[in-house]
Parts: C-alpha cells; structure tokens; sequence
C-alpha cells in the first residue's frame, strides 16, 4: 500500500494541462451568467418557422443541448403562444405563413417580446422578397430584437435573447409585494407601442 502511494507521490502528475478555453467559450459563460442573473424567472419562448430553410432552427436546437444548457438557464421553448413570454421567429415571413405568425403574436400574452433570428427574418436575408415571400419579420409584427447571420450562432441567439430579456427587465425582476393587485405592478410596454429594436451583432469572425 505505502509503497504504491511513494510511487505515485514520486511520480506526480505526468498528463498535459487542460487546454485553456476558447474565445467563444469565455463568451458563452458570460451570457449564461447575464442571462441567469438578468432573468430572475423563467422565460418560455414559442418559436415560429416563418418560411426558414431550416438551417436557423438546427442553430435554435442547439441551444438545448448540454453545451449551451439553455434549460439550465431559466429558458424553455413551448409549444403553444398563450405560454409564451417571447416569440423567437425564423425565416423570412411567406404569404402563407403571415396570418398565422399574426395569429401566433396576438395568441401571446402581452407583455410579450419579439426576437427575429436570422438574415432573412431581419430583412437581409437571401430569399428576400419574392412572389412567395413578404420578407422581414418586422413587416408583420413589432420586432424588439433582431440577430443577424446566416444562420446565426447558438452564441449569438443567446446574445439576442439576453438583449431581450434585458429590454424587459424591469418586468422579470418585479416581485410584487404581499398583498399587492397584479394589476397595479408595473408592465413593459405593450409590443406594438415599442417604435424601436435593437440588433445584436454575431460575435462569429466574418468568412471570406
Ligand atoms: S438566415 Fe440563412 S439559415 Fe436562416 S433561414 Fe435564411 S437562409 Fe436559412
């Protein structure tokens, strides 16, 4: 036994350090700790498909895998509006899908935030505006927030979601007090009253 553990205490540690983490790394537990301590509650969000060709959604799944943990964080996709606090949409807007994506933002309990993932949601995108299409989110809702890329990162979805919900703070840090009416607490404006959004680069380095 003594002699084993001579054996190890004289041998030491003989494998490499562990490699020091990324940039992107640094970044994505940073917005986990923003989002964490901005949010104080839990956010469900309701994504809709506006007309995407599916590469944004693979982008929005990832961030419920293990890495990005987005569960962890207090954030759950749901499958219906009327639970939703915010509405993540993808893609540019199709004529056949603009009266349910109307549908979907009035089936939303106000306050309700508007988060528009990709180039073609914000208008940018290559599919543009065509016979089928409309084109940008923002032609059919309010948008609070748009995040450029084609597709845009798990990273900088998180960023889009944390710029959201940073919008909306004063509403998710108010507890109000015992006894107190909920409705005299204090509400984030209504979606359609908001005149302005805010654009959240992709922290991802361009490709030539
Ligand atoms: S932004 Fe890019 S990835 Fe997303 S729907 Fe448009 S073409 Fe597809």
């Amino acid at each position: 036994m003594f002699h084993v553990l001579r054996r190890i205490a004289r041998t030491g540690i003989v494998s490499e350090p562990p490699p020091k983490p990324a940039a992107e790394d640094v970044l994505v537990a940073r917005l986990q700790h923003d989002i964490l301590r901005t949010l104080g509650r839990a956010l469900t969000i309701r994504h809709v498909d506006a007309g995407s060709c599916n590469a944004c959604e693979l982008e929005a799944h990832a961030l419920m895998n293990p890495y990005y943990n987005i569960e962890g964080l207090g954030i759950r996709f749901v499958a219906s509006p009327r639970h939703a606090d915010a509405l993540l949409v993808t893609g540019p807007v199709t004529k056949h899908m603009a009266i349910a994506l109307r549908r979907t933002y009035d089936a939303t309990p106000e306050p309700k935030l508007v988060i528009a993932a990709g180039e073609c949601a914000c208008g940018r995108g290559i599919f543009g505006e065509s016979y089928a299409t409309i084109g940008a989110v923002d032609k059919v809702l309010p948008v609070d927030v748009t995040i450029p890329g084609c597709p845009p990162s798990p990273t900088a979805l998180l960023g889009g979601i944390l710029a959201a919900i940073s919008r909306a703070a004063p509403v998710a840090r108010h507890e109000p007090a015992l006894g107190e009416h909920p409705d005299t607490t204090e509400h984030a404006q209504p979606a359609d009253a908001r005149s302005t959004s805010t654009s959240v680069p992709d922290p991802r380095p361009p490709v030539d």
